[in-house]
């Protein structure tokens, strides 16, 4: 089996990246950053983010496990001490998958002659880089609303937990192949009006935003920031793609909220 460490960066997750490296090529394990079956990242939910935007064209060969050098990940659940563990299931286990659904995200040009496919494992947001955004949002063909206000999120149902919770939106189970659209500080009165509530889409619906000012949009897919001129739509989905995670043990969905958010009551 071939693997490969990520690592966030920082002199404690380095030290474990290597350590896990040594141990695993002592088992006769592979090292290939090209074209890993399997990626172990150290550092946290960030550090996860990065290498599922590193290898998003070998998703359908490529499991994840994250382990969390800070505090609990969403995404990185392993802790250091678990290690050796880890390493002995890695080398000498089959291991299960679990999939998680992801977010597709087709940015298209005013003029047609481009436009731009991008997967998220958390959300998309959409914002102006000046004053409001003012957009059509259309679901499944037709025009929902005119969103005014300083943005929209919509995110998988793994990433509900990150930037969606922080908007009021609701936690999904992530069996459920769907995403969630959440409003940033909706202007509503006489004249504005937006739902005002999240939306869930389920698979196959379509969300279609487009912007009704030629303003500049900041758009971004997890953890990364890109600008657009001209933008003539922008359409999100549950993307035919999933995320793979390596799982050697259970640890339900609803412990994960439960200990990151709420703690030991
Ligand atoms: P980061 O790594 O510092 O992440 C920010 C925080 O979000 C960390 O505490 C991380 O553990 C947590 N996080 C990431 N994914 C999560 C998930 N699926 N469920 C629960 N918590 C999660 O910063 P980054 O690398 O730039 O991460 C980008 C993410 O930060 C974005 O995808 C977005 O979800 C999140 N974010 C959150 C807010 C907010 O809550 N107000 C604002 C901006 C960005």
């Amino acid at each position: 089996m071939r693997f490969t460490v990520t690592s966030r960066g920082d002199d404690v997750s380095n030290t474990l990246q290597q350590k896990i490296k040594r141990y695993l090529l002592d088992f006769g394990l592979k090292l290939d950053e090209q074209e890993p079956d399997i990626v172990i990242t150290v550092g946290g939910d960030g550090t996860l983010l990065h290498a599922f935007h590193r290898y998003t064209s070998r998703l359908e060969d490529t499991a994840f496990v994250g382990i969390h050098t800070g505090h609990l990940g969403f995404y990185a659940d392993w802790v250091p001490d678990e290690v050796e563990k880890l390493v002995i299931h890695v080398a000498k286990t089959p291991y299960q998958i679990v999939e998680y659904p992801l977010l597709e995200v087709v940015v298209r040009h005013t003029d047609e002659s481009e436009s731009k496919r991008l997967l998220a494992l958390n959300e998309c947001t959409v914002k102006s880089q000046e004053g409001s955004l003012v957009s059509n949002v259309e679901i499944k063909g037709d025009v929902f609303e005119v969103f005014r206000g300083d943005g929209l999120c919509i995110s998988t149902p793994s990433g509900s937990t990150a930037y969606n919770k922080a908007l009021g939106g609701a936690i999904l189970h992530p069996s459920l192949a769907s995403i969630q659209i959440s409003e940033m500080a909706s202007i509503n009165n006489r004249v504005y009006r937006t739902i005002g509530s999240p939306l869930v889409l389920p698979q196959h619906h379509t969300c279609l935003i487009k912007p009704l000012n030629q303003v500049e949009l900041q758009v971004t897919i997890d953890h990364f920031t890109l600008a657009y001129k001209r933008v003539k739509s922008i359409q999100c989905r549950v993307a035919e793609e999933k995320i793979r995670f390596a799982r050697f043990r259970p640890f339900p969905f609803w412990k994960r909220v439960k200990e990151s958010f709420i703690g030991d009551s």
